[in-house]
């Protein structure tokens, strides 16, 4: 397998949030033929609600992207962040519960797959503030391979979602 570019969106609204975020950079980092290239501003969002009623419940997110080169199959990098997701205590109560951790593949190169366990891009992810504007930092010209997303960028609510002081 090919070094790939992918982009990783991470979110946490439960328990010591920025802790979670970072704990899960920092055990990307660490492995086996993953390289963490880029790491975005922390971002505090509002949940997000979706489809104008239900939606993700609980205490605002703290929320980033990261930019990575990894031979890892999609699969694969699906099944880590999983792995990544327990390791940090997250249990799937029911859908959009509070969770310790979130790890979603935004972009795998730019590849387009769409089967039970993995939409890539992301369904929806560059409609979401909370993906855009991390999005921004790792992808200052606003385009990730072909996908140009400067539009979307500039249609950003800056009022639900404020850019934190701390870096990684
Ligand atoms: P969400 O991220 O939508 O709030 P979950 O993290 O519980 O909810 O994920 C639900 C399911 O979404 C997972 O079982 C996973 O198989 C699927 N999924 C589909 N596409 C992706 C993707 N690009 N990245 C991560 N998970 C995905
Ligand atoms: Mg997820």
């Amino acid at each position: 397998m090919e070094d790939t570019d992918v982009v990783l969106g991470i979110g946490s609204n439960l328990g010591g949030r920025l802790f979670n975020v970072k704990s899960a950079i920092n055990t990307l980092s660490t492995a086996f033929n993953v390289d963490v290239l880029k790491v975005s501003s922390f971002y505090e969002t509002d949940p997000v609600t979706v489809n104008g009623a239900e939606g993700y419940v609980g205490e605002e997110f703290v929320n980033c992207c990261v930019l990575l080169k990894t031979k890892l199959e999609p699969n694969v990098v699906l099944g880590m962040c999983f792995g990544i997701e327990a390791s940090l205590g997250r249990r799937r109560q029911y859908k959009s519960a509070p969770r310790t951790v979130d790890l979603d593949i935004i972009f795998y190169g730019d590849m387009v797959i769409e089967n039970s366990f993995l939409k890539v891009p992301h369904l929806g992810t560059l409609e979401r503030d909370f993906v855009l504007a991390p999005l921004g930092d790792i992808c200052p010209d606003y385009r990730f391979m072909d996908i140009d997303f400067s539009k979307e960028y500039e249609n950003i609510d800056w009022n639900a979602i404020r850019r934190l002081e701390e870096d990684f």
